[in-house]
């Protein structure tokens, strides 16, 4: 039997609650395809600076430094002061640069939108999360928004190849150029000089504003989105409602040295610690990080078994329709692990 090494930040609010729920799916995949793994766990934020008088514990930094591989929930960020995001610091930290967002539909749940595939490949390391800001004098303050042509190439060098290597059609690079000339503008030449090297994805340019509407008209128009930090963000939280939701929708931050899995969804404080949370994202973010370490075998179980559930449409979470709690649906998964239906 083969055994990973995986740092686990399982977060707060929801976090919990459903790492919870994804470790227990992963240890029974793994146990039915002989695939063990060694979960390394770290408080992070506002919990681990009570412990350890650290946002993000030096030990944390390590285990993710040797195991290469995280899988984490959501952690909230004070607003409007307080600590900086331990989501961006640990982007910036490892420099896992491209953040790639898958939006699928599941069967069987009913959308408004069906059979929706589209990916977001979103800029991670700048952008205004670069969290350069300044109060200039009172009452003027200055947020930087950095944009360079180094960040910009590597993510279009990763859209592409990603387009190229699952025979994806078309790339859109999504930008505000019209008014951001110069910082979107480096970010756009970047994007058309990679391009060039694949003649066979068709590339467009659309403005930001205009593709949220264009998206919420008609989706199907788009294949990839390609795009800086801050729209990377908000589509991808607008994309979310294609497929039911931010209960859904997995990520992954990659960089060369290492990479860490997590939903779109933050720590939902509305509804944590209720049993309520769905752990569809989460999970969908580990099958990510199960093909990442090339556990095909466990990945694929896990992700039938989840479309399995959605299938049969009769344990599902609240944000989706249903009645389920966190647990419940967890436990449906496994019981999908261990009788398959024929499809
Ligand atoms: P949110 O994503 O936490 O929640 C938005 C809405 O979606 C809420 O109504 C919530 O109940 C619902 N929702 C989210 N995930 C769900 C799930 N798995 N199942 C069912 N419903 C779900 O966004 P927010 O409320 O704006 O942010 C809350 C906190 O999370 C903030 O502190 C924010 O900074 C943080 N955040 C963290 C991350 C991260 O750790 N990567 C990402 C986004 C937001
Ligand atoms: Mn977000």
């Amino acid at each position: 039997e083969r055994t990973h090494k995986i740092t686990l930040i399982p977060g707060d609010g929801i976090g919990p609650e459903v790492s919870a729920a994804t470790v227990k799916i992963l240890e029974v995949a793994g146990a039915a395809t002989g695939v063990g793994f060694e979960w390394h766990r770290f408080a992070a934020g506002a919990e681990a600076f009570e412990q350890t008088r650290e946002y993000i514990p030096k030990a944390l930094y390590e285990s993710i430094e040797q195991n290469r591989v995280a899988l984490k929930g959501p952690v909230t960020t004070p607003i409007g002061g307080g600590f900086s995001s331990i989501n961006v610091t640990l982007r910036k930290k490892f420099d896992l640069f491209a953040n790639f967002r898958p939006v699928k539909n599941l069967p069987g749940l009913a959308t408004k939108y069906p059979d929706i595939d589209l990916v977001i490949v979103r800029e991670n390391t700048e952008d205004l999360y670069s969290g350069l800001e300044h109060e200039i004098v009172p009452g003027v303050v200055q947020s930087l928004k950095i944009i360079t042509d180094k960040g910009s190439t590597r993510i279009a060098q990763f859209a592409f190849d990603y387009a190229r290597k699952h025979g994806r059609k078309k790339i859109h690079a999504i930008h505000k150029a019209n008014i951001m000339k110069l910082s979107d503008g480096l970010f756009l030449r970047c994007c058309r000089r990679v391009g060039e090297g694949f003649p066979e994805v068709e590339y467009q340019e659309h403005i930001v504003d205009n593709t949220c509407m264009q998206l919420v008209l008609n989706p199907y128009q788009y294949d990839i989105l390609l795009t800086e930090n801050l729209y990377g963000d908000i589509l991808s939280d607008l994309c979310s409602a294609f497929v039911g939701g931010l209960g859904l929708v997995p990520g992954a931050n990659l960089g060369h040295e290492c990479s860490i899995f997590e939903a779109v969804h933050g720590s939902a404080p509305d509804i944590a610690g209720k049993d309520m949370a769905n752990p569809t994202a989460l999970v969908q973010s580990a099958v990510l990080m199960l093909h990442h370490i090339n556990e095909r075998a466990t990945a694929e179980l896990v992700q039938t078994a989840i479309e399995q559930v959605y299938r049969e449409g009769k344990t599902l979470t609240r944000d989706v329709g249903g009645q389920s709690g966190t647990k419940e649906f967890a436990d449906a998964v496994l019981e999908a692990m261990a009788s398959p239906a024929a499809v």
